[in-house]
């Protein structure tokens, strides 16, 4: 078939999500051969500038020679305009057209992807349905739009959102990235649970205790915390990454790899789950400590500010497989450590006939999403020696060490690929989302209300003691006696 003539819109060039994720993102896809060689990028903004300013301002984020970036950069160019009007959007239609003769034999398509804050997606929107519509009858032709979260900041306005959304781009071609999809381990997962036959017979009720699905930054807003307070931890963390790592712990599994085959089973899985209860709920703030400043000693915060920086909360999810087993999920800034895992602790094994307490050596599987990719199942073996003890190790699959050769990509090239080649399996859908927003939004606006507790909790700590209280009552019991060693050392 003929060579697809694709042109990139990125409306938003000149923000901080282009120029941080998008256009690097875009410049691995075009370096490693995944774009079509004569790809158009074509960024679109209101600040004024020409190619040269777009390009200056992009290169320090993006990688390899010179020459490898100036090839790439040849590729970007710049059109000004407003997100309002008309006028803007017929300048922009004019380059796509002319852009697109050059290549009138081949099936065109068009990406368009929103770097904008979401209260400019109607108007964006419009103004493309519009004046840049113009989808090429070649066979192989489409036109996509690319949108990034906050989708909302509630049930309501996100569905509010969506309508506006979906009366001019049908569910087809909406492409909601949450980037925790794009991530390689949340894939995995997927693939993980459903091929292994020895998973299968304990991945419900009677083996799993409890199940946590953890992010951990180990800094705080840093003076950008102006728009974080205008969301809080549950809003851009729980609602939205750990709300979908949750469904693919939990879904059954899909008829097919089909997207929305896919998508249904996620669908069902989050619909079984009843809003959060408020005791079910640990929010905190992290204040100085360690000569680290508060959140509220951000300039850009409000000193009176009570929105949480952390929040633990457990999840039920009411089906056959997991009636009863605690869900927590769990985000916060300023803590002891970066991570992102999923930790699925199995019950105590009954009739433990060898020394040491069974509740305190439980199997755990461990998924480690970031950093350094790994999955590792705690498992009780006999000591080693003359004795005949028993102790936890594990079983490890370390990224690094297993598959050295490749590296793993990031999140946003996979996506912005996979909206190329038309795969929306790894983007939310419309009722997802829904389902998603329904699960926290009486809580959230219980937290709006200032009606659920904040506790403080130091910088650089793991959160507040209140949210181990939630763990222990949730069943989780820490495996004190587990004693990691890095291989390799001594
Ligand atoms: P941004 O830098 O604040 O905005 C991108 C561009 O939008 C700006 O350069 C500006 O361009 C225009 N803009 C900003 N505020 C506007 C307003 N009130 N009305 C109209 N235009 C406005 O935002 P961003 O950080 O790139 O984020 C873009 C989207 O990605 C947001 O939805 C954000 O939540 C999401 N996101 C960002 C990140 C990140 O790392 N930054 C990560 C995940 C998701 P002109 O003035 O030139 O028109
Ligand atoms: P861990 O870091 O000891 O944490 C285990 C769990 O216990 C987490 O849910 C943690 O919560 C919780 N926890 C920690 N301190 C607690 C406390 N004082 N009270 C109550 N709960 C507490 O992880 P681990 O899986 O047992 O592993 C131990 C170490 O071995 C880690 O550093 C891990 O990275 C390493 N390891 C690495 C690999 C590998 O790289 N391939 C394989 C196996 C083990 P929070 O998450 O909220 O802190």
């Amino acid at each position: 078939s003929e060579e697809l003539c694709l042109t990139i819109v990125v409306a938003g060039a000149s923000g901080d999500l282009a120029r941080k994720k998008t256009y690097p993102a875009l410049q691995f896809l075009f370096q490693h051969g995944f774009l079509p060689s004569n790809v158009a990028i074509i960024g679109y903004a209101r600040t004024d500038m020409n190619d040269d300013k777009l390009r200056e301002k992009l290169k320090p984020k993006l990688v390899g020679s010179d020459d490898d970036i100036d090839k790439f950069l040849k590729r970007c160019t710049y059109v000004a305009g407003s997100y309002d009007g008309a006028e803007g959007w017929q300048g922009l239609a004019k380059v796509l057209d002319k852009r697109e003769s050059k290549c009138s034999k081949n099936p065109a398509g068009r990406l368009y992807y929103l770097a904008l804050p979401p209260s400019v997606y109607p108007q964006v929107c419009a103004g493309l349905k519009e004046h840049c519509d113009n989808l090429r009858s070649v066979e192989g032709s489409w036109i996509r739009v690319i949108v990034e979260k906050p989708f909302g900041h509630d049930l309501q306005s996100s569905e509010q959102l969506a309508d506006q959304l979906g009366k001019l781009y049908p569910e087809h071609q909406l492409y909601r990235i949450d980037h925790y999809l794009g991530k390689e381990m949340a894939q995995n997962l997927f693939v993980m649970r459903h091929a292994n036959m020895f998973l299968a017979p304990v991945w419900n009720r009677t083996c799993i205790s409890n199940v946590q699905i953890t992010f951990k930054e180990d800094f705080g807003t840093e003076g950008r915390g102006g728009y974080f307070d205008t969301f809080g931890i549950l809003r851009d963390v729980l609602q939205n990454h750990l709300a979908q790592m949750l469904a693919m712990v939990a879904m059954e599994k899909p008829l097919s790899v089909h997207p929305d085959d896919l998508r249904d089973e996620k669908v069902k899985v989050l619909r079984c789950i009843k809003p959060v209860e408020p005791h079910n709920v640990v929010l905190g703030q992290y204040t100085a400590a360690n000569g680290q400043p508060g959140y509220t000693d951000d300039p850009t915060v409000p000193d009176d500010s009570k929105t949480p920086t952390f929040a633990a909360v457990t999840l039920y999810i009411d089906n056959d497989r997991w009636a009863g087993v605690p869900f927590v999920l769990k985000a916060g800034k300023a803590l002891n450590e970066r991570k992102a895992e999923i930790r699925v602790q199995l019950r105590a094994t009954p009739h433990f006939v060898f020394n040491g307490e069974p509740e305190s050596m439980r199997n755990e599987l461990v998924v480690r999403l970031q950093p350094d990719e790994a999955i590792y199942l705690k498992m009780i073996v006999k000591k080693p020696g003359l004795e005949f003890d028993a102790a936890i190790s594990e079983l490890d699959l370390d990224y690094s060490r297993r598959y050295p050769e490749v590296d793993i990509p990031d999140a946003y090239p996979r996506l912005i690929l996979d909206s190329i080649r038309g795969d929306q399996q790894h983007f939310v859908r419309r009722d997802e989302l829904r389902a998603a927003w329904g699960i926290f939004t009486p809580l959230l606006h219980k937290i709006d209300a200032g009606e659920v507790e904040v506790h403080p909790y130091p910088y650089g700590s793991r959160g507040p003691a209140e949210a181990d209280e939630l763990l222990a009552r949730a069943d989780f019991v820490k495996n004190v006696a587990y004693d990691w060693k890095e291989p390799g050392g001594s």
